[in-house]
């Protein structure tokens, strides 16, 4: 339907380049425009309501309109509305942030606790700046041949130049000349697809931590500087790993002196049930990267938090040339430093991690429950609040449906007719992480919706 001239929709379509978009296809079908949010839910201009099934992008933790964050906002703009910390400059929201994560943060990789924040904008410029912090110091530690970096299939790092590299989609890679050189990815510790026949999740953690190792051995552990992973993987799907595949992992980084990399820009702040998805998933991170829900996602930031060994690095490097040279001009920007602040100071006092475990034990129990036999529903995986569903063409053989078919687009597009903004991503796997703040009987709604959505596309798929 051809939007009606003028109209925001006919705009859009006129002068909007779309991220994650098949621009041919949006100039026919154009827009959903969303004009207003409250709680949970967004509403489009037409006035029509929708539970927002994954907090926007994974990210708006606290839904759409809390108050506090606005007033936050509007209240550093007054008193400060920028300043930078290049050249040793700061000010207090980006001091007090800093503090508060030290505070939060899993300890690192050698036992003792984390060490300094940086801040950037968006998780892409958190996990490059990571990539260029371990290079810069293994650089200035005088092994430059210590630069490789190893990441997973389906891992989503982000879109940047080097954190697209990291990541292992191939819509990230095709087309752009991509991954780049000392990028290598190994095998989705996906035990449902990947396991072999009778093979045992533990079984199958072994055999993952011995592929790293295989591989950290041909390509020499001296040229391999860092393993990447999200503890979760997100928008690969939802794919939760063995109990202990990070444990087992994390052995073989220790042993061929390889650093984690704990990229918690979907699961860091109580989506998994604990403060940090290395604490769910039992992992001690060299460098921990988060954003998203670091400020509810109602401002722009991110921050790479890191051990007291790579700031040795950093700073060593840093005294011989002068300077670090990186930096952004909104690194640590006070503004979203101040939302970031209330938005941990609202975690707490409003103790979301206990929110989190009793809706999240919810939705997990009621999504097995309801869609468990469900014949279109292959599997069904997620703890704390994020899941994921995999439609299946064949339950028994769990075979996915042609990627033609586009299975997991219908599913989603059949949701936002019963009111839900759904998210369909590798395999026809649709991924759930509404906001935190979401209730028992808001999640109930939302599968209400989501049956009557995977009925309609059983008639279809006939
Ligand atoms: N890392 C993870 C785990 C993500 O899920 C994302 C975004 O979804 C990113 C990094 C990239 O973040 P951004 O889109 O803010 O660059």
């Amino acid at each position: 339907m051809t939007p009606p001239r003028n109209s925001t929709a006919a705009r859009d379509i006129a002068y909007a380049l779309h991220p994650y978009t098949d621009h041919k296809a949006h100039l026919k079908d154009g827009p959903l425009v969303i004009s207003r949010g409250k709680g949970v839910r967004v509403y489009d201009e037409q006035g029509k309501e929708y539970i927002e099934t994954v907090a926007g992008l994974w990210c708006a933790s606290l839904g759409f309109d809390n108050e506090r964050l606005v007033e936050a906002a509007a209240a550093q703009m007054r008193k400060l509305p920028f300043y930078h910390a290049f050249t040793s400059k700061s000010h207090e929201p980006l001091v007090d942030l800093s503090e508060m994560l030290i505070e939060r943060a899993p300890p690192s990789a050698d036992g003792a606790p984390m060490s300094k924040v940086f801040f950037a904008n968006s998780g892409s410029e958190a996990n490059d700046s990571a990539i260029k912090m371990i290079w810069y110091m293994n650089n200035a530690l005088g092994r430059p041949e210590k630069k490789k970096i190893i990441a997973r299939l389906r891992g989503y790092h982000g879109i940047t130049l080097a954190a697209a590299s990291l990541t292992g989609l191939p819509a990230n890679h095709k087309l752009f000349d991509l991954p780049l050189p000392g990028f290598h990815h190994v095998s989705t510790p996906h035990h449902y697809h990947n396991a072999q026949p009778g093979e045992s999740e533990e079984a199958f953690a072994t055999r993952l931590a011995e592929e790293l190792e295989q591989k950290i051995l041909a390509e020499g552990p001296e040229t391999v500087a860092a393993f990447w992973a999200e503890p979760i993987m997100g928008a690969g799907g939802v794919v939760v790993p063995p109990a202990t595949y990070f444990p087992k992992i994390q052995a073989v980084l220790k042993k061929h002196d390889v650093l984690f990399v704990a990229d918690e820009v979907i699961c860091g702040f109580w989506r998994t049930g604990n403060y940090w998805g290395c604490q769910t998933l039992g992992i001690q991170p060299d460098i921990l990267v988060c954003a998203k829900a670091l400020s509810a996602s109602y401002l722009p930031i991110s921050a790479v938090i890191v051990s007291e060994k790579v700031f040795q690095g950093i700073a060593e490097g840093s005294s011989s040339i002068g300077t670090w040279g990186h930096g952004f001009t909104y690194s640590g920007h006070p503004v979203p430093a101040a939302v970031a602040i209330e938005t941990l100071k609202i975690y707490d006092e409003t103790d979301i991690g206990g929110h989190v475990k009793r809706v999240g034990a919810h939705m997990q129990a009621a999504l097995r429950e309801r869609f468990g036999d469900h014949p279109l529903v292959g599997e069904l995986r997620g703890t704390g609040l994020i899941a994921g569903m995999e439609l299946v063409a064949d339950k028994a053989k769990k075979v996915n449906f042609d990627p033609a078919k586009k299975v997991g687009g219908r599913l989603s597009k059949l949701g936002e007719k019963h009111g839900l903004i759904m998210r369909a991503m590798v395999n026809d796997s649709l991924g759930f992480s509404p906001p935190l703040i979401i209730t028992e009987a808001e999640v109930d709604e939302m599968l209400d919706r989501l049956g009557t959505a995977l009925d309609e596309l059983m008639v279809e798929l006939r």
